[in-house]
């Protein structure tokens, strides 16, 4: 059976996109050079490579000799802050790194993607929720380089032929049985409020209180990491298959059309854990937009997929990994 190369397999999105390929009969071949993901998250089933995108040689040795019908490229570097301080870092992993994929697939004839890109190319949206016809004007670098990704695939495919899906995720938080969000350091809101239920943080710091927001904190949108691998799931199948129903431009957000504040988020914590989030507000975090919620009309049009899952399921599906693995993969 052909294999669907998985690069960023090992990490948090890869890893349970990855259990979900098999799960559908799929046969994933992990790529990953374990930066960010753990070994102990890749599912168990999927073939594994150690190789880093800036290592062009190792691609060579990817596609030689396997069968590969598909990529789903998810290996990059997603940290807003840090790519505000290392721009050139995040334009080489991330917009380097797909050209050296994309030059490998050309050379072995692998002629379809599925790519991962991000809410943060709207930058502060122009209306809520934001549909994929809303002005691109990413505020920082990580946001830049994703939207080059994507410019890079329109122009890729216009030259050779090049099947691709681009989908945008807007805030992916909860868990699988298997895989679950623990980065290090931690950043995300979830996992962080977690945190402070298990004693390893002192309070939530709310980068800022003083949004035109009803209760003056951030707006998210968050989606359950099984209904985006399941978005995944659908996409890949559309690119392999040459859909039809796939548009001219192939951008998808992925969300749940519903926004959540920092303080409704700590709320449902402490509904399902039954625990106190002590909270300190600190001053606004850079380039954090007030509000960020997705119309995903334009998926559920095109390939039927619907999120099935609530803020509710994401935080049970969260705390329930969290408690197997109150120190992340490291415990
Ligand atoms: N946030 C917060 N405290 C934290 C982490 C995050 O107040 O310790 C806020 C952050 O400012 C944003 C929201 O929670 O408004 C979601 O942040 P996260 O980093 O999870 O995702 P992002 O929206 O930046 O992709």
């Amino acid at each position: 059976m052909a294999e669907v190369l998985v690069t960023g397999g090992a990490g948090y999105i890869g890893s349970s996109v990855t259990e979900l390929l098999l799960a559908h009969g799929h046969a994933p071949l992990v790529l990953d050079n374990l930066s960010q993901g753990h070994c102990a998250a890749i599912a168990p089933g999927a073939g594994f490579l150690q190789a880093d995108l800036q290592d062009p040689d190792a691609f060579a040795h990817v596609f030689a000799g396997r069968k590969i019908a598909a990529v789903i490229h998810l290996a990059a570097v997603s940290v807003v802050g840090d790519s505000v301080r290392q721009p050139l870092r995040y334009y080489r992993q991330n917009v380097g790194g797909l050209l050296n994929l994309l030059d490998a697939m050309r050379d072995a004839s692998v002629g379809a993607i599925v790519f991962s890109s991000t809410a943060s190319v709207y930058g502060i949206p122009e209306k809520i929720p934001v549909t994929e016809r809303c002005a691109v004007r990413p505020i920082n670098p990580y946001g830049s380089t994703k939207l080059l990704g994507e410019q890079i695939l329109v122009d890729a495919a216009a030259a050779d032929g090049l099947r691709w899906v681009a989908l945008r995720y807007f805030n992916v938080a909860g868990a699988t049985e298997l895989c679950g969000e623990a980065h290090h350091p931690e950043t995300h809101l979830i996992p962080r409020v977690l945190e402070v239920v298990l004693g390893q943080r002192p309070h939530l710091e709310i980068y800022g209180a003083d949004y035109a927001t009803p209760d003056g904190t951030c707006i998210r949108d968050y989606i359950h990491i099984l209904d985006l691998a399941e978005a995944h799931v659908l996409a890949l199948d559309a690119v392999l298959a040459a859909s039809p129903a796939l548009p001219a431009a192939p951008i998808f957000n992925l969300g749940n059309n519903r926004g959540y504040s920092v303080r409704e988020i700590v709320a449902c914590v402490e509904k399902v854990t039954g625990r106190p989030v002590p909270c300190v507000n600190h001053p606004r975090r850079n380039g954090d937009p007030p509000q960020l919620v997705a119309s995903h009309d334009k998926i559920a049009d095109a390939l039927g997929w619907r999120p099935r899952r609530g803020l509710d399921e994401i935080v049970v599906s969260a705390w329930a990994w969290r408690q197997r693995h109150p120190r992340g993969y490291e415990g």
